[in-house]
């Protein structure tokens, strides 16, 4: 039987990640990844429209780490990241629009047009965030303490950590509402114009069932001073060729190092001798053992379906069913003839209007009212869509003269109150977007040459992520750091020794980070 030090299952970017840095230290790796191709939801697919590089899932960068980049030498291996100037367009039936982006000075121009107040408070405002950014921040590269049993090195961390947060002196309750408020509660208080706290707001909801005045969705707002682009604190961009660009450059560099990296290699149980992980199945029923075990894969999978409850301990198992993956996120990736022409700002071609993320919505009670239906179990009747078109900065991912663009969605429940996503539900809600973005752009849906809807639902089947939760579990404070997955097994290790966890299911959670298989890799390396 084929034998390794680590078998990674999964070959998500974080697990590919985790291969890297354990080859680098002399390690024979496996990862088995169950789809023909690696990545997960970081990929770039090419059969999906013929001629077209489609992001099917993940399609904008900032959060990967730096730190990764250089030690693994991902630009040699094709990694590029093109930056969006201006990073987000909202569009408003009344003829105005609103950019925003990497320039200061334009930005307080244009909030301007609403509001000269809020062009007044907008520096403070990120002033507030960055605050509390650079609290968070150094936290994502740290391994959480074990708080029932933290030792000398976990008590060690948690006094640092409460010490910094001390250095936020009086701020300290403001960044703490950040961490658990409500982003419409943040956002009414330092601005008066509906347009933009819009803009902002529907930042606030990405990939959480939750509408902005619910607790928990302020925590999303500083993820847009957090993360960087080239060096550029904030900027958000594309990946050359797509976000495979990301997952190809560290399988290359893993292949390198000598990785063995097996496609259409779904594993099916982790076997486990003595209490120890000791090696894996496939569904085909071949066996490879390993020393140590790392799942890419959620909690769910791995607990629930790769082990047998019998070797876990009851409250453990408890926990981990405990864990939410509530969603209401789809996708929609389409190939046009032509960009988007706006009324509010028409254009022969690409513009800037095209650079970034194109936003859909009015004001933030617009929000609220399409999470409404899906707090009942039913598609928002109107959809919050929020556009992106990669063509527009990057030619290689559409055939010349014809552009790629996706939607991400929100608020289309995995679970529904009637029927199920079926091919019917999903072309109806898909067609709603559409006609959302026909009432600011005249023509587009004549534009539109395909599409692929990915529901939530087909979240789950194709890439796996139960409850088709974008994060392998959904981001609330509660199931975040000390407690990401459950409490006492922050550390990426599990009850069973030498199994560990190396996927967004860990800390520091969902978003093409890295940063989980880089902690991950660290851990597996120390002899306890
Ligand atoms: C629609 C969508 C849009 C998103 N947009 C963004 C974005 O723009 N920017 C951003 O930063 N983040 C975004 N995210 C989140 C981000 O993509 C994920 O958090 C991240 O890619 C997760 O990476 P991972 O390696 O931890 O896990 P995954 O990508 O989930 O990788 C797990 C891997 O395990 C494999 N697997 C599952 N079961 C098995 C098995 N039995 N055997 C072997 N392999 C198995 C899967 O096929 C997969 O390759 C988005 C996610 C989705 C779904």
């Amino acid at each position: 039987m084929p034998t390794y030090d680590a078998i990674i299952i999964g070959g998500g970017h974080n697990g590919l990640v985790t291969a890297c840095y354990l080859a680098k230290a002399g390690w024979k790796v496996l990862v088995l990844e169950r789809r023909y191709l690696v990545g997960g939801a970081c990929v770039t697919e090419e059969n999906t429209f013929p001629g077209y590089k489609v992001s099917t899932c993940a399609y904008v960068n900032s959060l990967f780490s730096p730190q990764i980049i250089k030690d693994l030498r991902m630009h040699e291996y094709g990694f590029e990241l093109v930056e969006r100037n201006p990073s987000s367009f909202t569009p408003f039936l009344d003829g105005r629009h609103l950019f925003m982006g990497p320039d200061s000075k334009m930005n307080l121009k244009q909030i301007a047009k609403f509001s000269t107040k809020d062009a007044e408070n907008y520096p403070k405002y990120e002033q507030m965030l960055e605050r509390v950014a650079s609290v968070i921040e150094p936290t994502l590269s740290i391994t959480p303490p074990d708080v029932l049993n933290p030792g000398i090195g976990g008590a060690w961390t948690l006094f640092s950590l409460g010490n910094s947060m001390r250095g936020l002196g009086t701020n300290l309750s403001e960044a703490m509402e950040v961490l658990t408020g409500s982003a419409r509660t943040i956002l009414d208080r330092w601005f008066e114009s509906e347009e933009f706290k819009a803009t902002l707001a529907t930042d606030a909801i990405i990939g959480a069932f939750a509408s902005p005045s619910m607790p928990g969705t302020a925590y999303v707002l500083f993820h847009h001073v957090m993360g960087e682009t080239n060096g550029k604190k904030g900027v958000w961009a594309y990946v050359r060729g797509g976000m495979g660009g990301i997952s190809n450059a560290l399988a290359k560099a893993a292949k390198d190092m000598g990785v063995d990296i097996r496609c259409n290699a779904e594993v099916a149980k982790i076997v486990v001798r003595d209490g120890y992980a000791v090696g894996v199945v496939l569904a085909s029923g071949e066996e490879f053992e390993g020393t140590k075990i790392a799942s890419g894969v959620d909690p769910h999978w791995t607990f629930e379906k790769f082990l047998d409850p019998k070797d876990l301990p009851p409250d453990f198992l408890a926990a981990i069913k405990r864990i939410g993956y509530e969603s209401a996120s789809l996708k929609i990736n389409l190939a046009l003839s032509a960009p988007p022409n706006f009324t509010a700002l028409p254009s022969n071609g690409v513009g800037p209007q095209h650079h970034g993320t194109m936003h859909f919505c009015p004001d933030q009670d617009f929000i609220e009212r399409g999470y409404d239906d899906a707090k009942y179990g039913i598609p928002s009747r109107d959809p919050i869509v929020e556009m992106t078109m990669p063509s527009a900065l990057d030619n290689t991912v559409a055939p010349e003269g014809k552009h790629l663009a996706s939607m991400f969605v929100q608020y289309a429940p995995y679970k529904l109150k009637e029927g199920t996503w079926d091919e019917e539900r999903k072309n109806k809600f898909a067609d709603r977007c559409f006609d959302i973005v026909e009432q600011y752009a005249p023509g587009f849906k004549a534009s539109v040459i395909d599409r692929q809807i990915v529901s939530p639902v087909d979240l789950e089947k194709t890439f796996g992520l139960t409850g088709g939760n974008i994060f392998q579990g959904a981001m609330h404070l509660h199931q975040l750091f000390l407690m990401r997955p459950v409490v006492g097994y922050a550390n990426y290790r599990t009850p069973i020794r030498n199994l560990f966890l190396c996927g967004s299911a860990a800390h520091p959670g969902g978003g093409v980070m890295g940063i989980a298989g880089y902690n991950a890799a660290r851990e597996m390396q120390k002899w306890w």
